[in-house]
Formats: structure tokens, sequence, C-alpha cells
């Protein structure tokens, strides 16, 4: 048996693993990217190879575990709560919270890109050449809400659509609550396949200083550091915004709702924020961030179970302020001046395009042209900061995943779900 100290020690040792892994994947990266000339054994052998195989494998092992792990969790989470009204009050804390916390990441970054001014500047040749980029079609409201019902659950399922999943596991969590003795079979097996899920998720997760050490090494030896040079301003306005809404939006908003030390709360979420930053996905983090606020902050999985999977899809705070920094810089760049209803029909786009962004990586370039075109901004901008996006990408998903870890944490505080002993002993 592990003693407990055993076990601490186990648990920080992969937390610096992965921060090292971090680190050094980046260094080797540069150091391919500007040290080591292109040949066979650089490009396809390590680049394309050792780090592309081991690397996306690992994030496909995660991914693996998001389908199931969120089906048997929120089965048992819901089923756990058992009255719908307790549920509902806790789904509708949750959205709310998530949509302010939205638009008040979109305010701090018009306000962040108006004073740095990311547009200005950029030279007339840089705007000509650049391609337009299609706009996506806009679905609405009506459609949105309808296709959170599945026609057919099982194809929710085989396709990871996480709404209709959430959906469909609570309806079931909620009718084991209420026949009980009737399905206590089917209730079990659910509880137990999610402690194997659980069992995996920290199986996996192992293995994550190497599978983070080859997605850096591998993204950073494709980075040029000069692309980055026209767009600077555009990049430090969109980490500012991004920094600020975390270190003091987040830390404000979580010492006001629950009197808890907010550094205590990033410390501890930083193995999540490290392999959300790798992966740029919020999707691939959700096992992770259900078992380190089960485990580190003592949230219990009754809430997390369905906030977090929710706050991966519909929450994406870091995206909102990536759309509008870039509202501002397309506006100065091509000479568009907004008027003050122009940023408020951003805020309110910009919100709902955060809605429909998938939790993977890329995609909040791809409904930034929903936001544009609610403004009548050229698409031709978006092309122009396509190129330098993954860094941005990987910044702002660790903002997402963190907003929907805050908002969780706060509900459950509120819900009195959070051990607070939990929370407070230094891990
Ligand atoms: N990569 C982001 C996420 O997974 C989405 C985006 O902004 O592209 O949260």
């Amino acid at each position: 048996m592990k003693t407990n100290n055993e076990k601490k020690a186990r648990k920080l040792g992969l937390t610096t693993w992965i921060f090292l892994a971090l680190l050094g994947g980046m260094a080797t990266g540069c150091i391919l990217h500007y040290l080591v000339p292109d040949c066979y054994f650089k490009d396809t052998i390590l680049i394309g190879g050792i780090f592309n195989v081991v690397g996306n494998g690992f994030l496909r092992l995660m991914q693996m575990l998001v389908v199931p792990l969120v089906f048997c969790s929120i089965i048992c989470g819901s089923s756990a709560i058992g009255d719908t009204k307790t549920l509902g009050k806790v789904g509708i804390k949750t959205v709310i919270f998530y949509l302010c916390t939205t638009a008040c990441a979109i305010a701090v970054a018009l306000s962040v890109a108006l004073i740095i001014k990311p547009g200005l500047g950029i030279p007339e040749s840089a705007l000509q050449t650049s391609e337009s980029v299609e706009a996506i079609e806009t679905t609405s409201l009506t459609d949105t809400l309808l296709n959170i019902i599945p026609k057919n659950p099982v194809q929710g399922l085989a396709e990871g659509n996480m709404l209709q999943i959430i959906l469909f596991a609570i309806i079931i969590g909620i009718i084991l609550a209420k026949i009980g003795e009737r399905a206590e079979l089917v209730s079990n097996f659910f509880a137990q396949f999610n402690d194997i899920m659980m069992e995996m998720t920290t199986m996996v997760m192992s293995l994550a200083p190497i599978g983070v050490f080859c997605l850096i090494a591998k993204t950073f030896s494709g980075i040029g550091f000069s692309v980055f040079l026209p767009l600077i301003k555009y990049m430090l306005s969109v980490l500012t915004g991004l920094g600020v809404h975390l270190f003091i939006v987040y830390s404000a908003m979580f010492f006001l709702f629950t009197r808890l030390n907010p550094y205590h709360f990033i410390r501890k979420y930083l193995p999540v924020m490290g392999f959300a930053f790798s992966t740029a996905t919020s999707n691939a983090t959700i096992p992770l961030a259900i078992e380190t606020l089960y485990s580190k902050m003592g949230v219990s999985k009754k809430i997390s179970s369905f906030t977090i999977p929710l706050g991966a899809t519909v929450n994406m705070d870091g995206t909102a302020i990536m759309q509008g920094v870039a509202v501002v810089f397309a506006s100065e760049a091509f000479n568009i001046p907004l008027t003050g209803a122009d940023y408020a029909t951003v805020i309110l786009t910009a919100t709902l395009a955060s809605i429909g962004t998938a939790g993977v990586p890329s995609v909040g370039l791809v409904t930034l042209t929903m936001v544009f075109a609610s403004v009548g901004l050229p698409t031709e901008a978006i092309a122009l900061i396509m190129g330098i996006d993954r860094l941005l990408d990987m910044a702002r998903t660790t903002v997402n995943i963190t907003g929907d870890a805050l908002c969780t944490s706060i509900v459950a505080y509120q819900d009195k779900a959070m051990d607070i002993n939990v929370f407070k002993k230094k891990q």
C-alpha cells in the first residue's frame, strides 16, 4: 500500500514533469527550427515521425476517453443529484455564469485592443495580398436549440456531439434516480464503468510528459518567429487580454464568490492548463479537468461531470478575447471605423460564436467569420492572422478551460458540493 505522502510525491512529480516537458519541447522545437538544417532525419523521422506519432497518439488516447467518460459520469452525477429542480438550478446558474464571463471577456479584449491599437501600421502590401476566408453560414437559434435533442442518441455518441450526449445522459440519470432499485443493475454498471474510465484517465495521464514534449516540440519546430513580427501588436493585445482575464477577472470573481485564495486555484489547476496549452483542444482536457477538480480542489463530480463538458462546448472566454481583438485589428487595418452599436453587436455575436465554437484546434478562427459578418468587416483580415494563430490558439484554450473550472468551482461552492479541506490542502 502506498502511503499518502508517497502518493503526494508521485502527483507533484507528474505536474513538474509536465512543465519540464513543456519547456523542453519549446527549446527542442526552437533548436530544430533555427539550428538544425532541413534533412531527412529531422523532417521525416524526428518531426513527421516520432514527434507526430507519439504526440498525436497521446492526444488520441485522451480523446478516446472523452465520450464514454462524459456519458457515464453525467449519468452518475445526475442520478446522484436526483431531483430535476436541483439539476435545473445548477444548470441555469452555470449557463448564466458562462455567458456573463464570456461577455466580460470580450469587453476586456475590446478595451485592451482599443488601447494597444493592433491594426495600425500594417503595411498596405500585406492587406492587398491576403486572401479572403469563406464566411460560415450561421445556424439560427431555433436550429441550434433543436440540435441539442438527438434524433438518434447512438449517432450523437458516435459523433461526439457533446450537447446531445449531455442531454441524453441527464435524462437517463434522472430516470435511474426515479425508479431506484428496479434499475440497480444499470446504475451499478454505469458507476463501475465510470470508475474504469477514471482509472484509464490516470493511466493515460502518466504518459502526459512524453506526449506534451512531442506535441510542443513539433509545433515549435514549425513556427518561425519572424512571421510574428508584423503582427506583434495583435499578438500582444490577445495575450494581454488573456492575461488580464485569467489573472485579474477570474481571481477577483473566485475570491468574491468563495472567499477562497485564487492563487491556490490557479496553482492547483496548472497541470490542466499546461495540457490545454500543448494540445489546443478543450474537449481532450475534459477527463483531466474533472479528475483534477475532484482530487485537488474537492469539487464533487456530481457537479463537474456535467458543467465541465458543457463548458468545454459552450464556454470559450479565451476564444472570445481573440475575436474581440481581431475585430479591432481588422477595423483599424482596413480603416473601417466601428460605432458603439457595432461594438455592442460584437459582444453579442462573439458570445454566441463562443457557444458555437467546438473545443478543438482553430475553430475559433472559423466562427470569427460570423462575428466579422455581423459588423461588415472583411474576412481578408482573418487570412492575415491565420498564419500565427496556432500559438494564440494554445494560449486561448488555456483560458477557455480555466473559465470552465472557475465557474464549476463557484457553482459547486455555492451548492455545498466542494470540500474546502481538500482545496486548502497543500498538494
Ligand atoms: N482551440 C479552442 C478550444 O479548444 C477553440 C478555438 O478557439 O479555436 O477551446
